[in-house]
């Protein structure tokens, strides 16, 4: 995606939000009297400390960076700290998170409230996060994508003494009111609440109340989690990670808009879609030897070492289909699908039972529509999953292709190569059994072939089928005419859905010569040699 960008000095905050309010105003939603501006606290751009205490995640995951064993207590309010007035920056949207999303929907919060017309996914796709780690950012990914966003988010990690915090709490706490006096929010990472393992949460702060005494945030993890209120001694409580026994770490990530991208939300399927992908499937995922790699439009999920897991993700998956939509396919499946590689027989029909519910009808592999799923016995070779590829990329740009050419595409590339940068296909051991069936004089008209139904075609047990379909394909691609074919029969498909008379016309036959050429390509296959 090109990226313009837009230039929004600090100048350009929209203080109209920015109100010195009283309690009851806030109330009123009125305002009284504008604020007068402090100085920011100079602040480097850069997110320096160390990453401790890093973990932002969503409400029900639990908590992994700190030492959730020690909860949190109420700090007393440093009694000489000078009165603070009430602040609020106004007209901030909410956004209800995705699954672990809490950073990156405060984010596009405060965005959308600058006039971004971005989501939370954008804001994953700027952390450079992989997703394949099934998880939203943590602190060190969400500060790395805010940066490039072009927000000067400051110092981002503060250590606090355990045994003497509340000095430094308020400190930091005053500085903190600084930048929202001065119209600039903050995201926190903070426990949720006081249970004993609570979990850590990103939330959005916009505002203080004087009168109160509360901080008034934007939740992203509740439905109704818009200009919510915490006594700051509470919020005090909550925010520090109490990571070690000797130190805490305070997390706050500073949205002062410095040269701020032009942000749009993305078409297609995006790293963030990958990743609510990726958490998703893990609930399936029956155990630790299973490794995760994401090949667009696929997520690779195997049992064998994680090496060979993403070498066939890459040498066979993308492979296939970068050469396959180079031949034939516009369009990705609309949906993101799986492809479980099994390492075996054994792990193939176990995990098909445990994870789909049902026993695998084919000992290789299969496509399964309703589970959005390529499911294989890996260890029966590539050859399948090519062939299972073809179909959901023949759904998504063919929609109602006959099974006859959808299993005859399919089959051609179980044996392939690249040649001249095309995917091509090469004799296979379904020659065999087509050959006798030749000479047997079982092998069906082309015309009945094309016109059968997609029942009677798979219940051809001989297999001859996708033997005489595969070898009608690769007579077609061997005469220079598959590409042709395909795309004349797809943009023919209402008016000719058996695809025959296309064939006819790509052939250049008619009715009768239809029969001579069926006894051509029937001797052109006896001669064909496969040296499996
Ligand atoms: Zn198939």
């Amino acid at each position: 995606m090109r990226r313009l960008h837009l230039v929004l000095a600090l100048s350009a905050i929209p203080t109209i939000g920015l109100l010195a309010i009283g309690w009851r105003s806030l109330v009123q939603g009125e305002a009284t009297a504008a604020a007068p501006a402090p100085a920011v606290p100079s602040q480097s751009a850069d997110a320096g400390g160390t990453p401790r205490g890093t973990r932002g995640v969503g409400t029900t995951a639990p908590s992994r960076s700190a030492d959730a064993a020690v909860a949190p207590k109420a700090v007393a309010p440093d009694k000489k700290a000078p009165r603070q007035r009430s602040v609020l920056i106004r007209d901030v949207p909410h956004l209800r998170q995705k699954p672990d999303f809490c950073g990156e929907a405060c984010a596009a919060m405060y965005l959308n409230r600058l006039g971004q017309p971005v989501d939370q996914d954008y804001v994953f796709d700027r952390s450079g996060l992989d997703p394949a780690e099934g998880r939203g950012c943590y602190t060190r990914e969400l500060a790395a994508a805010l940066q490039r966003i072009g927000f000067r988010i400051g110092p981002v990690w503060h250590q606090v003494p355990a045994r003497k915090s509340a000095a430094k709490l308020q400190t930091l706490w005053s500085e903190f009111y600084a930048d929202l006096v001065a119209g600039v929010p903050s995201i926190v990472c903070m426990y949720y609440d006081d249970r004993p393992s609570p979990a850590e949460h990103f939330r959005l702060v916009l505002g203080y109340d004087a009168e109160s005494d509360e901080v008034i945030y934007h939740d992203p993890g509740e439905d109704r989690g818009a200009y919510l209120r915490m006594k700051l001694a509470r919020f005090l409580a909550l925010w520090p990670l109490k990571s070690g026994k000797e130190s805490w770490s305070v997390i706050r990530l500073r949205l002062e808009p410095g040269e701020l991208e032009h942000g749009k939300a993305a078409e297609g399927f995006t790293a963030a879609d990958y990743a609510q992908h990726v958490m998703r499937l893990k609930k399936k995922v029956p155990g630790p030897e299973f490794s995760i790699v994401i090949q667009p439009p696929f997520v690779v999920i195997g049992d064998e070492p994680a090496g060979d897991v993403r070498r066939y993700a890459e040498r066979t998956i993308k492979w296939a289909v970068d050469r396959l939509k180079a031949a034939y396919f516009e369009k990705d499946p609309a949906e993101i699908l799986d492809v479980w590689l099994f390492r075996d027989k054994e792990s193939y029909e176990k995990h098909c039972r445990a994870i789909f519910k049902h026993a695998p009808t084919t000992p290789y592999g299969y496509y399964s529509d309703s589970d959005r799923a390529l499911v294989m016995n890996i260890a029966t070779g590539g050859g399948t999953l090519v062939h299972e590829i073809v179909h959901p990329f023949m759904a998504a740009n063919f929609p109602g292709c006959p099974a006859w050419f959808n299993e005859g595409l399919g089959s051609l590339y179980e044996q392939c190569e690249d040649k001249d940068g095309l995917i091509h296909g090469l004799t296979n051991w379904r020659l065999a059994g087509l050959q006798e069936a030749i000479r047997k004089k079982q092998v069906p008209s082309f015309q009945a072939l094309c016109t059968t139904t997609d029942d009677r075609f798979y219940a051809d047990g001989r297999g001859t089928n996708y033997a005489q379909a595969r070898y009608l394909c690769y007579y077609l691609q061997e005469q220079g005419l598959l590409q042709k074919f395909y795309r004349r029969f797809a943009g023919n498909r209402a008016k000719d859905p058996s695809g025959y008379e296309t064939l006819k016309a790509v052939l250049g036959r008619d009715d009768a010569g239809m029969k001579t050429f069926q006894r051509e390509w029937e001797a052109y296959v006896l001669r064909l040699v496969f040296r499996g």
